[in-house]
């Protein structure tokens, strides 16, 4: 009689043993040196001296980011012309070579003067030092400068309609024809793919090969009649976000990063750049300043509830600083980010949920308004900041997706179904 297979068994000590290794880097180096004092200096001096008040923005309240297009690209070129955009790469591929601490510093001065984002912010954070890892020297040449200044920005093509937690699942075709590769299906949720110049996509060379094998990583030309995008209409009543219909789009040879079977690979890589960190944890604790500035203006101030809910929002700032310290230190050391990386994203994007909810409680009925009404407090920051989390506990990995990494990568538990 044959029996079902059974699930390996975990000894009792599996868990204390997964979370110890976790634990092994709690060490915390909680000091700045003083060249890294003297490199926030020079970022706070050059701050002071190009970013126009008028392009600052509070904490709360997440982007605008339709209103600031040009705010965001005049802004990228200000930072290029800066030499700031490849900080952290080596001096041999054109960067400072500054250490994941000055990394660190630059971004939390960023969010602390309220400078707004980069237009080429998929670009040059995801795509540009992807190309670094993998890309061609032609690729090279062609792109990472151009990237940089802002002359070509570059949407993500990942997800599709039933493919987004399950990437792989995708089901965009690529087929080689005549020494051009030719694509068809749909992506969707494509940030700015509206005004972008092209996109770093994902799309399947070898529909017989594993979900995880056959997948390329192409670089596809926007503007051209086989790609077709539609705006998304949001809640927050803003569209930046696109489907990206491809019905023959070309793509020539040399525009296909790595193999015709390397775009998971590849992918991983991009993913490997999307982090919080103390910019983050600068932004939490500016937020909560506001929100409390919020309530003493709207005599919410007694307020037992609301007392505790920003005394909670400002313990958990805190908390969110020390875990970006810790991998901060982590990275000082060498060291790549790991499933931990997952508690970080968890942390922050369930945080913010919280305090932007608590923000609008403390407007009352006020909160209720849509953020463009003429009545809404602070230019309807607040519940522009309260829909905009929304998103935040689904991209760059939902909130389950990290619970299901952290179970089973850093306590190590038993696979769920
Ligand atoms: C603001 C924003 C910007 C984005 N920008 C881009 C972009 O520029 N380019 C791009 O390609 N994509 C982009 N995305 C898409 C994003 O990557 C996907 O939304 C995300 O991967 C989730 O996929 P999905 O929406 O298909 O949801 P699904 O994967 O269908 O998930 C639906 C629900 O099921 C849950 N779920 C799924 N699988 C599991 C599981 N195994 N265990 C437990 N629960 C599970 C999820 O947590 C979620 O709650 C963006 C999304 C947002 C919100």
């Amino acid at each position: 009689m044959s029996s079902a297979p059974q699930r390996p068994q975990r000894t009792s000590d599996a868990i204390p043993f997964q979370f110890a290794k976790f634990a092994s880097f709690l060490t915390v180096d909680l000091g700045f040196t003083p060249d890294e004092e003297s490199f926030r200096q020079e970022v706070r001096g050059w701050l002071d001296s190009n970013l126009p008040p008028e392009w600052r923005h509070g904490a709360a309240g997440g982007y605008r980011e339709e209103e600031e297009t040009e705010v965001q690209r005049g802004w990228q070129r200000r930072l290029y012309e800066g030499g700031w955009l490849n900080l952290g790469w080596p001096k041999v591929a054109g960067g400072r070579g500054a250490t994941p601490v000055m990394q660190a510093i630059y971004q939390e001065e960023m969010t602390k003067a309220g400078a707004p984002g980069i237009l080429g912010r998929l670009g040059v954070t995801l795509l540009a030092p992807t190309l670094v890892a993998h890309g061609t020297d032609w690729q090279k040449e062609t792109y990472i400068e151009k990237i940089l200044s802002g002359e070509l920005i570059f949407c993500q093509g990942f997800s599709e309609p039933d493919a987004g937690s399950d990437l792989a699942g995708l089901r965009t075709r690529a087929e080689r024809r005549d020494g051009k590769w030719v694509l068809s299906g749909q992506k969707t949720w494509s940030s700015g793919a509206h005004y972008s110049d092209k996109s770093f996509l994902l799309a399947r060379t070898d529909p017989a090969a594993e979900p995880h094998r056959g997948i390329g990583f192409f670089l596809v030309d926007m503007k051209q009649p086989g790609v077709e995008v539609r705006r998304i209409k949001q809640m927050t009543g803003g569209g930046e976000f696109c489907e990206i219909f491809l019905s023959g789009a070309v793509v020539e040879e040399r525009d296909l990063v790595g193999q015709p079977g390397d775009g998971w690979k590849i992918a991983m890589t991009v993913f490997g750049f999307e982090r919080g960190g103390l910019a983050q944890a600068a932004r939490f604790e500016r937020a909560v300043a506001e929100l409390a500035a919020l309530a003493r203006e709207r005599g919410a101030g007694s307020d037992a509830a609301t007392r505790q809910r920003i005394a909670q929002a400002q313990i958990e700032a805190h908390v969110f600083r020390l875990i970006g310290l810790r991998s901060l230190t982590k990275a000082q050391h060498g060291h790549a980010p790991g499933p931990e990386a997952s508690v970080t994203k968890l942390y922050w994007s369930e945080m913010d949920k919280r305090l932007q909810e608590a923000a609008v409680g403390v407007e009352g009925m006020y909160g209720a308004l849509a953020p463009e009404s003429a009545l809404a407090i602070d230019d309807g920051r607040w519940q522009y900041g309260w829909m905009w989390a929304q998103a935040e506990t689904i991209y760059a990995g939902s909130s389950e997706i990290q619970r299901n990494i952290i179970a089973e990568r850093v306590l190590g538990l038993p696979r769920g179904r």
